[in-house]
């Protein structure tokens, strides 16, 4: 049985919802459990619901409110994912190199079903990690997520078999990528101080904004991070466009 906390915040770092709810955002915390409950509560960003490794689960902000966890983020063609978003954190210094334990994945797979069960807006496509919709600014949660073992619980997509193909130079990687719910290639970072994206060809003012620019290997990157990641290099191979073609199918 999940052991459930409440942790409500110590920060005003939450807002009314305008926007129903359509996505499921994971991230890890790249702190420890008291670290980042201090973060969570009192600082600027915040999150409904934060899991630790032993499975106890924390609610943190209440899915009714907006909370502030996915940042400059865009998916299925919309920006600032946080309007419309449920947040977990999962505790684990970085899920590129820690293995997420057994019991944190049994307690994350009871309360993704919880999240979806009461938030029917959320379609299978609607659940993403930080990487996918803030490609090459976000890492998490990482290579070593279990994404495969959740879409067989039914939470999330996984591309099955699919033929390995030539890669022909025709295939529209863009195209696919965008049918996935991937974001176009974009810049983030900061105008005016202020953070916000950028459009491909948006004039950038030297001394008044900062951008990184996300091109289409980063979002090849974003995608085998999650979907093929024993090889993460942004090359757009035979196996990864089967992949995506498999995952366009499917995100409907
Ligand atoms: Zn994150």
């Amino acid at each position: 049985m999940t052991r459930h906390v409440e942790a409500p915040l110590r920060s005003a770092s939450c807002r009314p919802r305008i926007e129903d709810i359509d996505t499921l955002v994971l991230h890890y915390t790249e702190l420890d459990l008291q670290r980042s409950l201090a973060i969570l509560r009192d600082g600027p960003v915040s999150v409904h619901w934060l899991l630790d490794v032993d499975g106890t689960v924390y609610r943190l902000v209440s899915e009714e409110l907006v909370a502030y966890h996915a940042g400059l983020s865009m998916w299925r063609g919309r920006a600032a994912v946080n309007e419309r978003s449920v947040g977990i954190e999962i505790v684990n210094a970085n899920g590129n190199h820690h293995p997420y334990p057994e019991r944190q994945i049994a307690a994350l797979l009871a309360l993704c079903e919880d999240i979806l069960a009461r938030n029917r807006g959320i379609a299978a496509a609607g659940v993403v990690g930080h990487s996918d919709i803030a490609p090459k600014r976000k890492v998490d949660p990482g290579i070593l997520f279990p994404w495969r073992r959740l879409a067989a619980a039914g939470i999330g997509l996984w591309p099955e078999g699919g033929a390995v193909e030539d890669g022909d130079g025709d295939s529209d990687v863009a195209q696919l990528l965008r049918a996935c719910g991937y974001p176009p290639p974009h810049g983030y970072g900061l105008r005016d101080g202020l953070p916000a994206l950028f459009p491909v060809g948006e004039p950038v003012r030297p001394g008044r904004d900062e951008v990184v620019w996300v091109e289409e290997a980063d979002l090849v990157a974003a995608f085998q991070r999650r979907f093929r990641p024993r090889q993460v290099d942004g090359i757009a191979d035979g196996e990864t466009l089967a992949l995506l073609r498999g995952l366009a199918r499917l995100s409907v």
